[in-house]
């Protein structure tokens, strides 16, 4: 089987999202945290590598994504996605846009789209604009963002300083009309010196109409939502066959740890939800780590019964964020928290723990390479976007879901454990 669609994610829990919707489809996705060491053998249909690259410098983005690119071209791929977040979490350096460029570079292709919109999830695009909600990005809580605080919601504003080439806007009238409309507009624009294209989409329709005009590009970029329709359009033209298995859930032993290091306004309410309906939960104190190391939470995470499901959290609201991060800088505070989460995964996992829930995009890039996971298979969706992932760590079958920060309704912690009861 040759890989059919080659995908490359920002982050962990944008990787999981994608290939949860590819996973929609019935067709194999398989997911690798990083870029393997090894060639690829026996490669899925769709590929997901899951980068850390986000935050990163721009150079290593760029260096670690051409190097995924390269492994999934040597899987046998022809198309590829590049998948960052739907609320386009960057900074005036990248890392969308150069990451984006060195992909064009290295496939030799002179204009890409760029589409974050997911309308399941409230995130819609119109003339160029980006809406949380109901909401533009920049009024939305991601102005407070840890990381990448988001303070303009105008797509083509956000992306020109990253890219050296030309930015445009495939807008929603023309998307309305059709893929054949849109393909004519994207051919239109490339003939005007447009390299980057900015489209329009408020539904999932718009959606359908992008990727079907968009199927052939060597290149598309985006949030996950627009590679959804895919898998059909490929199996309705016979790129893809059929025949790929379903990943199947293996049965697992109850104890569960949930480890949350997101501070977006929805995991604030998920942890309120979860804490109001007495959870044991630990609250994790940045400027306390600083000053004292993890035992506390190590010792008391051994006092629990995981049947009860127990959470560690570091979320906090936009104040106490500030104030963690003016004592230990930004990196700082991140660092810690997401270590400590880290080593009380492991401290879990050796405890029992055979499920794992886990809370933010940088948080889940910890919790995993701290796992030792270096590939799963995707499962069955407890919110659309975050599906619960099988992998192996420590020598156990383990099953593990990563949820980025903003995904998932108030009951996200039960309704993930209850999916797999
Ligand atoms: P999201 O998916 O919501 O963006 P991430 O895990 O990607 O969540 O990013 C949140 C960042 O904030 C992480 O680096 C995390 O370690 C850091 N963090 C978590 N809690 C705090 C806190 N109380 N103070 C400062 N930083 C924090």
């Amino acid at each position: 089987m040759k890989t059919v669609l080659g995908c490359i994610a920002d982050d962990f829990t944008g990787a999981t999202d994608l290939a949860g919707l590819l996973a929609r489809s019935g067709v194999r996705v398989s997911l690798r945290i990083g870029v393997p060491s090894e060639p690829p053998a026996d490669p899925a249909a769709f590929e997901v590598i899951a980068l850390k690259s986000r935050t990163a410098q721009v150079a290593d983005a760029v260096a670690e994504t051409r190097a995924a690119l390269k492994w999934l071209k040597a899987a046998g791929a022809q198309r590829f996605f590049w998948k960052y977040c739907s609320t386009f979490d960057s900074t005036p350096h990248g890392n969308i846009g150069p990451v984006a460029e060195a992909l064009m570079q290295d496939l030799n292709t002179d204009q890409t789209i760029y589409c974050p919109a997911f309308p399941e999830n409230g995130r819609s695009i119109f003339m160029g604009n980006l809406f949380v909600g109901q909401q533009p990005l920049a009024e939305s809580p991601m102005k407070d963002h840890p990381l990448t605080p988001m303070r303009d919601s105008n797509l083509m504003r956000l992306l020109e300083p990253q890219v050296t080439r030309q930015v445009g806007l495939a807008d929603r009238l023309t998307v309305a009309r059709g893929p054949k409309v849109l393909r004519s507009e994207l051919d239109q624009l490339k003939a005007d010196g447009v390299a980057h294209v900015i489209v329009d989409a408020v539904a999932n329709g718009d959606l359908k109409i992008i990727a079907e005009a968009c199927r052939d590009m060597p290149l598309m970029t985006g949030g996950s939502a627009v590679a959804m329709p895919l898998p059909a359009l490929y199996l309705a033209d016979g790129t893809l066959s059929a025949d790929a298995p379903k990943a199947s859930a293996p049965t697992l032993d109850k104890e569960t740890i949930i480890l949350s290091g997101s501070c977006s306004a929805m995991t604030n309410k998920q942890v309120a939800d979860y804490t109001s309906r007495g959870a044991p939960a630990f609250q994790l104190d940045p400027l306390a780590l600083a000053e004292n190391g993890a035992q506390k939470v190590l010792d008391w995470l051994a006092k629990q019964n995981l049947a009860a499901a127990p959470l560690i959290y570091a979320t906090a609201n936009p104040e106490s964020v500030r104030a963690a991060q003016e004592k230990l800088g930004i990196a700082g505070a991140g660092e810690i928290v997401e270590a400590t989460l880290s080593a009380c995964a492991v401290a879990a996992r050796d405890k029992g723990a055979r499920r794992i829930i886990v809370a933010g995009g940088e948080t889940s890039g910890a919790v995993t390479k701290e796992l030792g996971v270096t590939q799963l298979d995707i499962g069955t969706e407890i919110a659309p976007g975050v599906p619960w992932t099988y992998c192996h760590s420590g020598g156990h079958q383990i099953a593990l879901t990563l949820k980025s920060g903003n995904f998932g309704t108030e009951t996200f912690f039960s309704d993930a454990q209850e999916k797999l009861a």
